[in-house]
């Protein structure tokens, strides 16, 4: 039998509808241009709390910005009538794309305009997925979506036998994430940042138009987007050169006590041919030998590295990597004794792994499901990512790791320094390096309770002050600049081409307002 409501239910239920009505028409009506609604896509954008909260946080968890709404596109189409709709409104709309939100400080949030959720291309099996060309005289390479992840990408291409040869430490980012910054890891010194590594791609500009660019076709848009902190347009497909893939690796490890012989052995390593990758850590007390980036050490190496860190404080340890496979595997560990020859490592304390190919490049993703597991993983994360040539090094060294990080004892996590070539990088392109032949890439990536990141991010500011009081010319990584003087600095000379590509191709300003670069939020 049918339930029957009193009258007083009824009229219950019917204000409650008023209500969720109004309040849905109300967050429309007071940011987003109500026509919204008269596009195919109205269906596919959400405006309810789930969908805003989750689009307001990111890997960071240092600010909080809410949109008016999320896309959920289920094709280019919807991103590109979004775009479109923005651009063709006397007041335009902002909109971000939002890969995974591993950004730090908002950069793809998008306050009171409309975060795209690229992923959900993914989901719904629509958009660009990974398409591999085989081509052994021109070469190899994979149309990917920009919303796809890198794990995807390199197990999609060993199914062919092939991979790309640049990569990130983590592989659970998109792709147009990581090449809106540069894409580096310790690959980078041999092969450039990924964004040197696309030959083509597919991008929505600011004025709602797709455009397939490269360095041939639309040169300036395809310069302009890699490492172009979204700016310039969404990426959509990229199109990444394949090389072979090895089947497994050497990994090693060596530690050293003195950070001038530790510098100047990674300097000579990447000089040399013949490594495939090359990082470089410190271990301290805050910053142990195994930690979520890499639990490369055994138990019954730990009683020697601790000795040896109670007795210096900071330990500096080299990892470096050779690729292999079944024609190479009897000369590989000849080969690394003829590259390892003249280094200056505590004698002893050089250790190696041997492990396949993709156990070494998803090496991060099991300390994430370690960290996930004791709710460790989704907590704040105050990094500082800076790029420091390699003329002052050791001043860094001295005022920064032996000054400020040791002695105020409150770094938590790992903590990256190794060497880059500039020349692998393409000085066209948007993203900004120190000027000199070889620089560092710095991670300072710590981890913090939910209240007690601000003597973290005090810590940073302390360290940035001290590099600018030194004269130490650094470049950050992954910035997290508020004003526009910031960002003037920043690029230096490349600020007016960026600034004129802007006007070229997001003229209203539409596009990533997260980044603050011509947004003030
Ligand atoms: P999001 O955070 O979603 O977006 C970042 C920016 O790119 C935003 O401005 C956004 O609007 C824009 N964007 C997103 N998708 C697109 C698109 N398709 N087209 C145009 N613009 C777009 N970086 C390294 O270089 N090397 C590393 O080894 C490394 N390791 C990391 C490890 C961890 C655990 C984390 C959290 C981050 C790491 N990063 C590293 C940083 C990472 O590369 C950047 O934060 C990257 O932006 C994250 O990708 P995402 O897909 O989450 O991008």
């Amino acid at each position: 039998m049918a339930k029957t409501y009193s009258i007083p239910t009824y009229f219950i239920l019917i204000i409650f509808l008023i209500n969720l009505i109004s309040s849905l028409l109300l967050t429309w009506a007071d940011v987003l241009p109500y026509q919204l609604q008269t596009l195919t896509i109205a269906t596919r954008l959400r405006v309810d709390l789930d969908a805003t909260a989750k689009a307001s946080r990111d890997f960071g968890k240092l600010v909080q910005q809410t949109p008016a709404a999320v896309l959920y596109p289920s094709s280019i189409e919807d991103i590109l009538s979004l775009v479109k709709f923005s651009y063709n409104q006397p007041s335009p709309f902002t909109i971000a794309a939002r890969g995974r939100g591993h950004s730090l400080g908002g950069q793809a949030m998008a306050p009171n305009g409309v975060v795209v959720d690229m992923t959900s291309l993914k989901n719904s099996g629509a958009g660009i997925g990974i398409k591999v060309t085989k081509n052994h005289v021109s070469g190899s390479y994979a149309d990917v979506g920009g919303h796809q992840l890198w794990i995807d990408v390199l197990q999609a291409t060993l199914e062919h036998g092939l991979a790309p040869v640049s990569w990130t430490d983590y592989l659970y980012l998109t792709v147009g994430g990581t090449l809106s910054n540069a894409g580096v890891s310790g690959q980078t010194f041999r092969h450039g940042p990924q964004i040197s590594n696309v030959h083509e791609m597919d991008v929505i500009t600011g004025k709602g138009e797709l455009v397939t660019c490269s360095k041939a076709t639309n040169s300036d848009l395809f310069h302009a987007v890699l490492g172009g902190f979204g700016q310039f347009g969404i990426i959509t497909r990229a199109r990444i050169p394949l090389e072979p893939a090895p089947k497994r690796v050497k990994w090693v490890r060596m530690l050293y006590d003195d950070f001038s012989t530790f510098s100047q052995d990674q300097e000579h390593l990447i000089s040399i041919n013949g490594l495939d990758y090359l990082e470089g850590s410190l271990i301290t007390k805050q910053s142990p030998p195994n930690n979520w980036r890499s639990s490369f050490f055994s138990k019954s190496q730990y009683p020697r590295i601790s000795s040896l860190l109670t007795k210096n404080g900071i330990i500096y340890s080299i990892e470096v990597v050779k690729y292999y496979d079944d024609l190479t595997s009897h000369t590989v560990g000849e080969e690394l004794q003829e590259l390892f020859k003249g280094l200056r490592f505590l004698p002893g304390l050089v250790f190696t792994k041997d492990v396949t190919l993709v156990d070494f490049l998803d090496r991060v993703h099991s300390g994430e499901l370690h960290l996930q597991a004791k709710g460790l993983w989704d907590v704040p994360h105050p990094w500082l990512n800076l790029f420091v040539p390699k003329s002052r090094i050791s001043d860094f060294n001295s005022g920064v790791f032996r000054d400020i990080i040791l002695k105020t004892n409150q770094t938590v996590g790992p903590l990256l320094v190794y060497p880059m070539i500039r020349n692998k990088w393409d000085n066209g392109m948007s993203a900004a390096i120190p000027d000199e032949d070889i620089f560092y890439s710095i991670g300072l990536l710590h981890s913090s309770g939910a209240d007690d990141w601000e003597p973290l991010e005090n810590q940073n500011k302390e360290i940035l002050q001290f590099c600018d009081k030194a004269g130490i010319k650094i470049k950050q990584y992954l910035p997290r600049y508020t004003t526009k003087e910031d960002w003037m600095n920043h690029f230096g000379p490349k600020w007016k081409i960026f600034e004129d590509r802007k006007a070229q191709f997001d003229p209203k300003m539409i596009l990533s307002p997260g980044q603050r670069i011509f947004n003030s939020i």
